[in-house]
């Protein structure tokens, strides 16, 4: 039976490079895998496919009634399946519903059935988890989830936020939370932040990808780090990383922090990143 895969986190943090990566590690290690964009932004799928963007579900879906498999899907780097469920027009109707549209459309296909796939990844946009970008988690959509941060508040707020919401669903029969993925972590202190946040939220850090230029340059040439540089030190972190997904089967509950206390949190963080400047002010001086 096929692992479907959420991975959250909040815009512009690296979900889709971090989702293509894993699910071209996958493909290469002889996996059948689909991978379906939940972002409005609709390119989550680019880099397996040469930087392409694919016709979206919801718009297929207004162009015309029926819209066919064929018409919604591309094979990607590795036989890769990508979709991208696409966003409501701007302003109007609700993307959460769109993700449930496209799911639903994906299963008339009897597609998860027919296709076989081993694993089913999920590049969901999770700034703000309301009902509509909780779809994916709360309605049996996919049984577990990973989050993509940094050490930036923004980015910790918003994988606080849905601990919050897997925290909520859980009982229900919604996904359980599989750990965080550090991405972009380039400053002394970002991976002690990162790390003690998964601590207090009764989670853990699943794989750490450093910022890079080998990941900028792939982006430029339309490619996963996988198909663009597959000898290089980060194509053997994404395989770590989609490895561990691979075989893990540890799914918890998480402990999301109340906002007052991750407020109080980030701002002791504050103070120890102050001493650690301080500190290397002085050394520099020394010098
Ligand atoms: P999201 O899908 O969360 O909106 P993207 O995966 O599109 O974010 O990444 C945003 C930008 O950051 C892209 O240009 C991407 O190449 C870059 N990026 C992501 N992760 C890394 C990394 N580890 N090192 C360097 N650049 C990165
Ligand atoms: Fe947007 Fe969420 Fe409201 Fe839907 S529920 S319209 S996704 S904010
Ligand atoms: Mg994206």
């Amino acid at each position: 039976k096929a692992k479907h895969i959420a991975i959250y986190g909040k815009g512009g943090i690296g979900k889709s490079t971090t989702t293509s990566n894993i699910s071209a590690a996958l493909a290469e290690a002889g996996y059948r895998v689909i991978q379906i964009g939940c972002d409005p932004k609709s390119d989550s799928t680019n880099t397996l496919r040469g930087g392409k963007y694919l016709p979206t579900v919801l718009d297929s879906m207004r162009d015309q009634s029926q819209p066919r498999l064929e018409d919604i899907s591309a094979t990607g780097f590795g036989g890769v399946l990508c979709i991208e469920a696409g966003g409501p027009v701007p302003g109007v109707g609700c993307a959460g519903r769109g993700i449930n549209a496209a799911v639903s459309l994906l299963q008339e296909f009897n597609l998860f059935e027919e296709y076989k796939p081993d694993y089913v990844l999920y590049d969901v946009l999770g700034d703000v988890v309301c009902g509509g970008f909780a779809v994916p988690i709360r309605e049996g959509i996919t049984d577990r989830v990973f989050v993509v941060s940094s050490s930036d508040f923004m980015a910790i707020y918003a994988a606080n936020n849905l601990f919050k919401a897997i925290n909520k669903y859980a009982p229900s029969g919604g996904a359980l939370l599989g750990g965080v993925i550090a991405n972009g972590l380039s400053a002394a202190y970002s991976q002690a932040i990162v790390d003690d946040f998964a601590a207090r939220t009764s989670t853990k850090v699943v794989g750490y990808i450093p910022r890079s230029l080998v990941v900028s340059q792939s982006e430029l040439y339309g490619q996963t780090v996988i198909e663009a540089a597959p000898q290089s030190d980060h194509a053997q972190l994404y395989r770590d990383l989609a490895n561990y997904i691979a075989t893990t089967d540890e799914l918890s509950v998480p402990s999301p922090l109340a906002s007052a206390d991750l407020r109080s949190w980030a701002r002791d963080w504050g103070d120890r990143v102050l001493d650690a400047r301080t500190a290397v002010v002085r050394q520099g001086e020394a010098i």
